[in-house]
């Protein structure tokens, strides 16, 4: 095990200042306080700190500046990279920050930093409001939004970071500064969508919209054999399904013998998932057309609460397991990608991954491509390939699968990827230049501007030779 390079000394100091706990290497916790959701991820920082508040979030920046550490910082842990941890430097853990609070009056919600989706549903649904999170409510708030944040209200409501009025942020040189549209706004600009790296946000306030309680839902899956017709009708279906519409695709075996009949369990499937943004009743004739494409295998679509089609997923992607999830943005779903796609779909090596499309447009495109940092606006579609699996000898397997079916398919898009599923961050800075283009230069400049000795976010480039 790595010994901190720190003092004894000087850590009991820096735990004395701060109401969270301070993990150094020999602590009994460490290996739980270092584990990240994706069971790959294996780094060994010199030091955890747990913070409880803003205070504790200075402390914890200065302590990194004076003993030269960098920093990672964890919000919900769920970055397939592994970015919320580093080797030696300092993790400042924000697991512990996750209040929020609901203005229903001004329909705004002001959310911690370390909050997880389903910190944000539980309180924003006793008002019958919501805000885009993500299609899984134990995903942090942190990451998601700071990359953007694709959900189940993408169309109607835009993306997470569509959605934030202001940002609380502790940047490098401890200063605690609010961004928004008027106040530090090229700050603010970055921090819709530019991922990350500027400081340790304590604080997210999001619009609210009315969602729900109930809200009709479609989830239904179709024989695999017949993924390239389904996929057919779901590019027309999307073409002239209301923005209240948002769905996704997925495609792969999905082996839940809870769910399927005995005979269809191994076999590859379609499924489309998706919600209304409105009247169930609206909602269900609206997706009707998705669960009629003929002889379904299944189908547990259905009026629902939203917190509860929030968590459907939950269960699927538990802590400790092996991920590797890449992305890119599709110029359409042409006959060929169609085809591309079912092919990867059919050849992955393990039952568990899955290859996705989720449709953009709508509330994503009202929005100008100037206004914020991220850059998918342009895309009427993401491809996510995710590769799922439980052994790490089938590692080599699984990462190659996705590697090969991003090369393959990105002639279909023009090389940019979601922020959120980036593998390892393979290709470093050049393959965020690509992805960001123009914003590229606007997002160097605010680095220089606040984190100008690259205390924050060491793992980009650490990642880059993977
Ligand atoms: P972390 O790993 O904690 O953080 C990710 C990055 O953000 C790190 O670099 C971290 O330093 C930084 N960060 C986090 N919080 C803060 C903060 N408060 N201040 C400063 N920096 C911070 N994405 C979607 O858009 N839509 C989805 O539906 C979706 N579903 C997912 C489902 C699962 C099961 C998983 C694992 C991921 C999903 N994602 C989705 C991807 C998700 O957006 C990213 O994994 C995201 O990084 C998760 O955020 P986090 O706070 O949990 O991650």
């Amino acid at each position: 095990m790595a010994q901190s390079p720190i003092g004894d000394e000087r850590i009991e100091r820096f735990r004395t200042g701060v109401h969270g706990d301070v993990i150094p290497s020999d602590d009994d916790d460490y290996d739980d306080a270092r584990a990240v959701w994706n069971g790959i991820i294996d780094k060994y920082p010199t030091l955890i700190a747990r913070c409880r508040g803003v205070a504790d979030v200075i402390r914890a920046v200065e302590f990194a500046r004076e003993n030269d550490l960098h920093v990672a910082v964890r919000g919900g842990g769920h970055n397939v990279a592994g970015t919320a941890v580093c080797d030696d430097g300092l993790v400042i853990d924000l697991s512990e920050m996750r209040g929020v609070r609901v203005d229903p009056e001004e329909r705004t919600a002001w959310v911690q930093g370390g909050a997880a989706w389903a910190d944000v549903d539980h309180e924003t649904q006793a008002f019958g409001l919501a805000t885009p999170g993500g299609v899984v409510s134990k995903t942090g708030v942190g990451g998601l939004t700071l990359g953007g944040g694709i959900g189940h209200l993408r169309c109607k409501y835009g993306l997470s970071c569509d959605n934030l009025r202001s940002v609380d942020i502790v940047t490098a040189d401890g200063r605690y500064l609010t961004a928004t549209v008027d106040e530090n706004e090229e700050l603010f600009w970055g921090l819709r969508g530019g991922g990350g790296g500027l400081g340790v946000v304590t604080g997210f306030e999001f619009e609210l919209h009315p969602v729900g309680p109930e809200v009709a839902t479609c989830f239904v899956l179709y024989p695999g054999e017949r993924a390239a017709e389904c996929l057919r009708a779901y590019r027309e279906y999307v073409a002239t399904a209301p923005d209240e519409v948002t769905t996704l695709s997925s495609t792969g075996v999905m082996p839940d013998e809870g769910l399927f009949p005995g005979d269809v369990v191994d076999e590859l499937k379609i499924g489309f998932l998706g919600c209304y943004a409105g009247p169930p009743e609206e909602g269900e004739e609206a997706l009707a057309p998705l669960r009629e494409l003929g002889d379904p295998i299944a189908d547990f679509s259905g009026t629902m609460p939203y917190a509860e089609f929030q968590q459907t997923f939950d269960e699927d992607y538990p802590d400790g397991m092996r991920y590797y999830w890449k992305s890119l943005y599709l110029d359409g779903l042409t006959e060929s990608a169609i085809d591309r796609i079912c092919y990867w779909a059919e050849t992955a090596p393990s039952p568990l991954s899955t290859v996705d499309i989720w449709e953009l447009g709508g509330a994503i495109t009202d929005i100008d491509p100037e206004e914020s940092a991220f850059v998918g606006r342009h895309a009427p579609f993401l491809l996510g390939i995710e590769a799922n699996w439980e052994d790490s000898a089938n590692d080599e397997a699984n990462v190659e699968w996705v590697r090969d079916c991003v090369a393959d398919t990105r002639q279909f898009s023009d090389g940019s990827f979601y922020l959120n599923f980036p593998g390892f961050f393979e290709g470093g800075e050049a393959a965020l230049e690509t992805t960001f283009g123009a914003a590229y230069e606007r997002l160097i400049a605010l680095k220089d501007e606040y984190d100008p000795a690259d205390l924050f976010d060491p793992n980009r480039d650490a990642n880059s030779a993977n």
